[in-house]
Parts: C-alpha cells; structure tokens; sequence
C-alpha cells in the first residue's frame, strides 16, 4: 500500500515539473550573451538628415540620374536647380531606376513659397514607398483639408498623428520606415506597415496598411513584386525635394 503511494506521488512530481519547464519561453540567447552577434557599426551623417554610410543615395542635388519618367520610361525631366529637384506640371511622376522593398527613406520638400489655392490644390505632391503606398505632401500650414488627405497622411487610409506642418516655402522632412506586403500565391499573406516622422515628429506610428492608396476608392491589395521602384508625384504643383536617401531593410 505504501509503495503504491511513493509510485502517485513520484508521478505527480514528475508530472508538476514537466508542466513547469514546458512553461518555460525557450530564448535563442541567454540575457546578457557576450555570444550574440554584435550589431554592425553604421556611421551616422554629420547631421541626422544627412546620409549614413550604408544608405543608398537617391538625389544628392545635382542629377537625376537615379530617376526615370513614369510617363514614358525615359529621363526624368524635372528641373534640377540650386541643389534640389522641382516638379515640372505635366512631366509626370518620377520613379526611381532601382526597385526596393521594406526600406527605411528620408526625403526633404517644400511646397511654393507663394500661397495660392486650398485644401488639396496647395502644393501637393506625395511620396509613395513601392510606387503605390502614398504618403501625403501638401502645404498643410493653416490649410485644412481632410484629415486623412493633409500633409503625412497615408492618403485616404490615416490622418497624421499631429499637424508637425512647417510654413509655405520652407524645407520640410519626412523620415518614413515601411514593411513591404507579403503575398503569396496571390493573395495577401501580411499587410504592409509604415512609420512617419515629419519633422523629426512621430506622425504614423507603425499603420498597417489597408492596401494601395487610391483616391475615389477605399484602399485594397493588389499582388506586385517583392521590390518596385520608389515614386514621386506630379500633382501639377511646384513642389520641391532635396537630400533624399533610403536604405533598404531586411524582413
Ligand atoms: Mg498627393
């Protein structure tokens, strides 16, 4: 009888710490592990705006030759002056030559110095990670529009967090961290997410995408490519861009 009790008894133990290091989260690296791989040096720019070592550079201010038309294939042929890029009305979007996917951009604009329309037909442009996810560029200073089409909005999907919107005419940044979709077997398998600063301001704090940003419709999926050309828009308006980088990231 006796032996029988020590036999349940020394189950029951048995049987508590299997339960209790099955419950335990199995980590690839013990806290503290000098045998974790030691994150890559990366040297900042000489400014936070300015390129890092391992960026790839898109326009440094003096050509274009990163870009091609959206319009014909060919050359870009907006009007390249005094260190940035303008948009010439009726040249059409500009793509960049090389394609990316997830990826980390930094792009500087400036909307006309001198006001003229409202809402959306104040300096608007936009930028579009992948060539189809745009966020806003519009001369949002005192210039109300709707909130999910004013300057750092994923357009038509999430107004920015705040209005971080510098005056007419002055040098405006945007430091956007984008996951590319996944899809797979033509369907989406993961959303795309994309994170703002404007200004060095938290403005789209890691959204997930509800598909390509379109205007008259909601936004939904459509299946691309893994990587695509990073885009900009002509909107016909006199929007100007300088110091634009991105580094391409690992998912
Ligand atoms: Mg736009």
């Amino acid at each position: 009888m006796r032996h029988r009790w020590m036999v349940w008894t020394g189950m029951f133990v048995m049987l508590i710490t299997m339960a209790v290091f099955a419950a335990q989260k199995v980590y690839q690296w013990d806290i503290h592990d000098v045998n974790r791989p030691q994150p890559r040096i990366v040297a900042p720019g000489a400014e936070d705006r300015l390129p890092p070592s391992d960026a790839i550079v898109l326009f440094d201010g003096k050509d274009l030759s990163s870009w091609r038309s959206d319009k014909d294939g060919g050359e870009a042929k907006w009007k390249v002056e005094n260190g940035y890029m303008e948009v010439v009305p009726g040249a059409g979007d500009i793509l960049t030559r090389q394609a990316f996917g997830s990826c980390q951009v930094h792009i500087e604009w400036a909307t006309p110095d001198v006001v003229a329309g409202s809402g959306q037909t104040r300096g608007n442009s936009g930028v579009y990670p992948m060539g189809c996810y745009e966020v806003q560029v519009l001369d949002s200073y005192r210039n109300q529009t709707y909130p999910d089409g004013q300057a750092a909005s994923i357009y038509g999907q999430s107004p920015p967090l705040v209005n971080a919107s510098r005056g007419p005419g002055q040098w405006q940044s945007y430091d956007i961290i984008f996951h590319a979709p996944v899809f797979q077997d033509g369907r989406l398998k993961k959303p795309a997410t994309m994170t703002v600063l404007h200004n060095g301001v938290l403005v789209q704090d890691h959204w997930v995408l509800e598909g390509m940003t379109l205007h008259q419709e909601r936004a939904r999926y459509e299946p691309h490519a893994d990587k695509l050309p990073f885009r900009i828009q002509e909107h016909g308006y006199l929007v100007r861009f300088r110091n634009i980088w991105i580094r391409p990231l690992e998912d």
